[in-house]
C-alpha cells in the first residue's frame, strides 16, 4: 500500500514538474500556472481595497459542532479545523462578509426551516456582538463603507434557500427587518415556486408566486441571489427583477460544466441587469474534471437522505461517499480563470468573490482559507489587471449592486 502511495506521489510530482515546465515556457497566450508569489505592490493594492466576500458558512459550523453558544469554537484563536477565524480574516484583508444563514432544504419538508433559520440569524448577530472590536452589522452599502473605515469587518446576512421562508412573504419581510440583505432563491431542491439547478425542474423557472417573491425582495432592497437555481430560473429572474441581482457563490458554466454554475447567455443578461457573479472557490465547481465528478453529488445527497432519515446516519454516509469520490483540488489559477471568463463575457463590472468557505470540503491550492484573498489580487495583477479593476472585483462591484438595490427599493416603496 505504502509503495503504491509513494509511486503515486512520484507520478503526481513528476506531472506537476512537467506541467510547470510546459506552462513556464514564455510562448504567447500560454499562462503561467506556477505558485503565486506575493509582492509588496499587490499587498499595497489589496490593503486599499474593500474586500467583500459573498458567502461564508461559519454560522453553519457553529450548528454542526453544536456550539451555538460559542463554548468550544473561539475564533479569536486559530481554528485549523475551519476555514475561518479572526486572525486569518485579518490576514486576508476581509472588509465585509455576507454570513450565510443556511439550513438544509430537508428542514423545509420537516416544517422547521423558519425556526432554524431564525436561530442561524441569531447566531450571526451574537457572533458580531461577541467580538465588537472586529465585527459590526451593516444594513446598507454606506454602512459597509463606514464600518470598513473604522477598521472592522462589516457583517451582512444572506439566507440560503427560499425554503427558509416557508412560502410566506411575511417571513421574508421579517428576515429583512432582522438584517438579511440577500436570499438565495433555492438551495439543492426545487421548491413550490422555483426550480433548483440540482433537482428535477417543475416550473420552467419561477411560478407566479416566485415572481412575487422576487418583486417583494426588490421592494424591500434585499438582493435576489441566483446561486443554486436552475439556468431557467436565472433567466426568469432576470426577466422580472427591477434591481440588479447577485450570484453570491457561483462560477462559470463554460469552464466547469456543473449545473450550479452560470451559463454564458445568463452572463450576458446579467451585464444588462447590472448584477454581479461572485465566484465560488470550491474545487468541485471550478476545476473542469472535478465539476464533472461533482454533478452526481446533490442526487446522491437526496438518495442518502431518503435512505437514512436520521441526520447523523445521513451525514456519516455522505462523508463516506465524499471519501470514495475524491476530486482534483486545482489551484488558485482555476478560480482566476473563472473571474477572467466572467470578465470576458459580462465585463469587469460584473464579477466578485463568493468563496463559500466553511461550506465546502475541498479548496484549490493557495486558496485554502480566508487568509488567501491577497493571492487573488496578486494573480489578477500578474494577468495585467489595473488597481482600479482589481478593486472592483474584490468588492466594489457588489457594493454598487447593493447600493442600486437600495435605490430601487426607495423608488418603489410606497
Ligand atoms: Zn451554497
Amino acid at each position: 500500500m505504502l509503495q503504491r502511495i509513494a509511486l503515486g506521489t512520484l507520478v503526481v510530482a513528476l506531472s506537476l514538474i512537467l506541467t510547470d515546465w510546459v506552462f513556464s515556457l514564455d510562448a504567447p497566450g500560454v499562462k503561467k500556472r506556477g505558485v503565486v508569489e506575493l509582492t509588496a505592490r499587490a499587498l499595497a493594492i489589496h490593503r486599499k481595497a474593500l474586500v467583500v466576500d459573498g458567502h461564508n458558512d461559519l454560522p453553519w459550523q457553529y450548528r454542526e459542532k453544536k456550539d451555538l453558544s460559542f463554548r468550544t469554537i473561539d475564533i479569536t484563536k486559530p481554528q485549523p479545523e475551519l476555514h475561518t477565524d479572526i486572525p486569518r480574516l485579518r490576514k486576508g484583508g476581509v472588509g465585509a462578509q455576507f454570513w450565510s444563514a443556511y439550513v438544509p432544504a430537508s428542514d423545509g419538508k420537516k416544517g422547521i426551516a423558519v425556526r432554524e433559520t431564525l436561530e442561524q440569524i441569531d447566531v450571526i448577530h451574537r457572533m458580531v456582538k461577541r467580538y465588537p472590536d472586529v465585527f459590526a452589522m451593516a444594513a446598507t452599502a454606506d454602512e459597509v463603507v463606514q464600518i470598513h473605515k473604522e477598521g472592522k469587518i462589516a457583517s451582512l446576512i444572506g439566507v440560503e434557500g427560499g425554503h427558509s421562508i416557508d412560502n410566506s412573504l411575511g417571513v421574508l419581510r421579517t428576515y429583512y427587518t432582522l438584517g438579511v440583505r440577500y436570499m438565495t432563491l433555492t438551495h439543492s431542491e426545487t421548491l413550490d415556486w422555483a426550480d433548483s439547478a440540482t433537482d428535477t425542474p417543475r416550473h420552467k423557472g419561477l411560478t407566479a408566486f416566485g415572481e412575487q417573491v422576487v418583486l417583494e425582495m426588490n421592494r424591500l432592497g434585499m438582493l435576489v441571489d441566483i446561486s443554486h437555481v436552475s439556468a431557467d430560473t436565472m433567466r426568469h429572474v432576470l426577466r422580472v427583477t427591477r434591481a440588479p441581482v447577485i450570484a453570491s457563490h457561483s462560477s462559470a458554466y463554460a469552464l466547469a460544466a456543473h449545473p450550479r454554475n452560470v451559463p454564458d447567455d445568463v452572463l450576458r443578461e446579467l451585464k444588462k441587469n447590472g448584477g454581479v457573479v461572485m465566484v465560488n472557490f470550491f474545487s468541485g465547481f471550478v476545476v473542469p474534471e472535478s465539476a464533472r465528478a461533482m454533478k452526481d453529488m446533490f442526487a446522491e445527497m437526496r438518495r442518502l437522505q431518503a435512505k437514512y432519515p436520521d441526520e447523523k446516519d445521513f451525514q456519516a454516509a455522505m462523508k463516506e461517499w465524499k471519501k470514495e469520490h475524491p476530486i482534483p483540488t486545482g489551484t488558485i489559477h482555476d478560480v482566476v480563470d473563472h473571474i477572467e471568463h466572467i470578465i470576458k463575457i459580462a465585463g469587469v463590472d460584473h464579477v466578485g468573490l463568493g468563496s463559500d468557505y466553511d461550506g465546502i470540503m475541498v479548496t484549490p491550492k493557495q486558496l485554502e482559507d480566508v487568509s488567501c484573498y491577497p493571492y487573488i489580487t496578486q494573480e489578477l495583477l500578474n494577468r495585467g489587471y489595473t488597481r482600479e479593476e482589481i478593486h472592483k472585483i474584490l468588492g466594489g462591484n457588489v457594493l454598487r449592486v447593493l447600493r442600486r438595490a437600495e435605490e430601487v427599493a426607495r423608488g418603489t416603496r410606497k
